[in-house]
């Protein structure tokens, strides 16, 4: 098995009938980078910068920023870097910033806080920028957009980091920025926020919770927590669509891009990349590589008719089985 994954290491993801499919990694910490590296990831399509907050006991300082950034970017060089800003609330919790709601995953997270404390976003975004100098390879993204008012407001407050920063003497280009669509109001926006930002990426784990109002984290409704309902299937199809009717990639970094079963649809839809945990890259280059794009296709078309969960759960293993 050692060795097969090995051989697999250097072999491209592409269908059998030659469709590439970048396959990136998400990461939080720094153990995560070996890993991805050994498993041949393309790039990082999710930084998720909350992990290096939550293992601290205050906010880390832009200097100490910096030097975690420094490391994720120069780690996968000249690989890109997509760093999420600060996605804390809902499930992310920091000791030393609480946030007491009775309804936290429809409360005060994600883009919602730093935009309410701009120091904490500024501070960030600068340490990302000063971490990428002379590297080029830094990607932001910003999580839990609901609307354009927020992407305005984060981008004005980037190009304002990104002004001060050159003002030090630090010299960069602008990083492309990109924002998570997750919440059900942004796939119906898609067209709008392409307009505005270089790329997006799906967050199907908060899609999902919030189209289906499934807690993503509750066990007694965990059989109705579903990437393959087809009111998922419909969102993530219309948001690929949008987006590139306005000329943008679309990424998707949720935990159904690392299930090899999903990863078949995504390539179906058009995705122009998956971004996965790192122990799950070598399971979806397998698949893919045993696949056609027009054999993808015509299994996403077929499935995208049936209107039950269980129905699209069981055709899609047929016909993964049948493969051989
Ligand atoms: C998601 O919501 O799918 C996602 C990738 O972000 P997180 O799991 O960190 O909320
Ligand atoms: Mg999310």
């Amino acid at each position: 098995l050692v060795k097969g994954l090995d051989a697999l290491r250097s072999l491209p993801c592409e269908t059998l009938d030659g469709q590439r499919m970048p396959l990136w990694v998400n990461t939080g910490l720094l153990a995560d980078v070996t890993r991805a590296q050994e498993r041949g990831a393309e790039g990082v399509g999710l930084y998720r910068t909350e992990v290096p907050f939550m293992i601290n006991e205050r906010f880390p300082s832009e200097k100490e920023q910096l030097a975690i950034y420094r490391e994720q970017l120069a780690a996968f060089h000249p690989l890109p870097v997509t760093m999420r800003t600060l996605d804390i609330g809902g499930d992310k919790a920091l000791s030393y910033f609480p946030i007491k709601e009775s309804n936290p995953f429809l409360g005060w997270r994600g883009i919602r806080v730093t935009l309410d404390h701009p120091e904490i976003f500024l501070v960030q975004v600068r340490a990302m920028l000063k971490a990428s100098e002379g590297l080029d390879n830094l990607r932001i993204l910003l999580p839990m957009i609901s609307g354009t008012h927020e992407t305005e407001e984060a981008l004005h407050l980037i190009h304002r980091a990104w002004g001060e920063v050159r003002d030090e003497g630090v010299d960069i280009p602008m990083p492309p920025v990109g924002v998570m669509i997750e919440i059900p109001a942004a796939v119906y926006q898609t067209k709008e926020l392409s307009r505005q930002v270089d790329f997006l990426s799906v967050g199907s784990n908060d899609l999902t919770q919030y189209l289906l109002a499934v807690d993503r984290n509750n066990p007694r409704v965990a059989d109705l927590y579903d990437y393959l309902h087809p009111a998922v299937l419909q969102a993530l199809k219309k948001v690929v669509d949008d987006a590139h009717a306005e000329g943008k990639p679309v990424s998707i970094c949720g935990e159904m891009a690392g299930d090899p079963a999903a990863a078949v649809l995504l390539l179906a839809m058009g995705f122009d990349s998956l971004s996965m945990n790192a122990t799950n890259l070598p399971k979806v280059k397998w698949l893919l590589r045993q696949i056609t794009m027009s054999k993808a296709k015509e299994l996403l078309a077929q499935l995208m008719t049936i209107d039950n969960p269980q129905v699209i759960h069981s055709s899609l293993h047929l016909a993964l089985r049948n493969l051989g």
